[in-house]
């Protein structure tokens, strides 16, 4: 008999942060706080068990029990494609509650629980392709902080100390609302020269700037990245036109790069590189639809001669980038000059990313996703909890 789904557990938890958001969503660092997570658990008709870490939000019961979970159990655990098929056709009827990311929060769990079974890193079953990989520090988004990445100098300033750490390649987020001066054109630009004066020649450089500008404005500061040798340009524009990334593309030699954030998963990324939108393509477990979604598009732009990053770090976005030669590096972030990216939140009892002192990423060899989770941890500080059952 095969093993099947026979129960998921959702607990909220309490944790520390030390990051706060912006009320676009962006992270920056802040004070020692308390801060809610959920972990979300899968059992099989054996006893194996598959675990996620999510955000709070991901985990509503009228939104996650019923509408997405409840309906997979009995299904059959190794039968990933069968039961993700199931869950992204329910999509069309309820696209608010299935939402991508929670479709990746099943996808991911049904993965972990994979690897457990087979006593093997989801990074080796899905094919295992680097045991290193390179990784870049993705900065945070600029702000007004003062000492923090709120001016050209300090970009300058924490480039230097993040090659010094060890790092070979660097992406910088730059100004985005609300920051009060968000978005320049000029200021991104200055930004980037910065960091190139200041790191030199051969360390690659990457920008994801503001994501609303319009054709002209990307266009101009492609041509000066350009000229400054970075190794690609990502989400300018708005992820909803095609057409305007490949004009941009078509008048740009620098690689432009995406689509980080449309939806529609590993089907959009077919129509981005049928269509010239891109250079190098992009997804990510967390809003591309999961694992699985992930390696259509990585295994889809092998195909294509094409290369794939993927968005985002953590324990799943290790494994799809380890997972082939289609992703060239890892990113690493986000990181702040007033935020220690190792520090570890409670609920975890070590790290996923090591970064060694060449900028790389080895590969752990533990049964699932990876993540190092501190199970006694949050069965003490669950705040609320629900089972999922037939
Ligand atoms: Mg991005």
């Amino acid at each position: 008999m095969t093993a099947r789904i026979d129960s998921f557990e959702v607990r909220v938890f309490e944790t520390e942060t030390r990051s706060t958001r912006d009320h676009h969503g962006h992270r920056h660092p802040g004070p020692l706080a308390a801060a809610h997570e959920a972990l979300v658990t899968v059992r099989d008709s054996e006893g194996a068990e598959g675990h996620v870490l999510t955000p709070v939000r991901n985990v509503r019961e009228d939104a996650f029990a019923d509408p997405l979970l409840r309906g997979l159990v009995g299904r059959p655990v190794m039968s990933v494609e069968q039961v993700m098929r199931d869950v992204v056709m329910a999509q069309r009827g309820n696209p608010v509650d299935i939402a991508d990311r929670r479709i990746a929060v099943v996808d991911e769990l049904l993965w972990d629980l994979i690897g457990v079974r087979a006593g093997a890193p989801v990074w080796r079953l899905l094919g295992g392709a680097q045991e290193r990989v390179r990784a870049y520090a993705s900065t945070m988004c600029g702000d007004e902080i003062e000492g923090g990445l709120a001016t050209p100098e300090d970009y300058a300033r924490f480039a230097r100390q993040l090659v010094e750490q060890g790092y070979r390649a660097i992406k910088l987020h730059t100004w985005f609302p609300p920051v009060a001066f968000a978005p320049s054109v000029k200021r991104d630009i200055e930004a980037c020269a910065a960091v190139r004066e200041a790191v030199g020649p051969d360390v690659d450089l990457m920008l994801d700037g503001y994501h609303w500008y319009n054709r002209q404005e990307a266009l101009t500061i492609g041509r000066a990245i350009e000229e400054l040798g970075f190794r690609w340009f990502e989400e300018p524009m708005e992820e909803v036109s095609i057409t305007a990334y490949r004009w941009l593309s078509d008048q740009l030699d620098i690689p432009v790069i995406g689509p980080e954030t449309a939806s529609g998963r590993n089907l959009s990324r077919g129509d981005w590189a049928h269509f010239g939108a891109v250079d190098i393509l992009r997804i990510g477990p967390q809003n591309g639809g999961g694992i699985t979604s992930s390696m259509k598009a990585l295994h889809m732009a092998e195909s294509l001669g094409m290369t794939c990053e993927i968005h985002g770090n953590g324990a799943a976005s290790l494994a799809v980038v380890a997972a082939t030669y289609a992703s060239q590096f890892y990113e690493r972030g986000l990181l702040h000059p007033h935020s220690d990216y190792d520090w570890l939140p409670p609920h975890l009892s070590g790290q996923v990313d090591p970064l060694d002192d060449d900028g790389g990423v080895t590969l752990h060899e533990r049964p699932g996703i990876g993540q190092q989770i501190d199970l006694d941890h949050i069965r003490r500080h669950t705040v609320r909890a629900y089972e999922v059952t037939a």
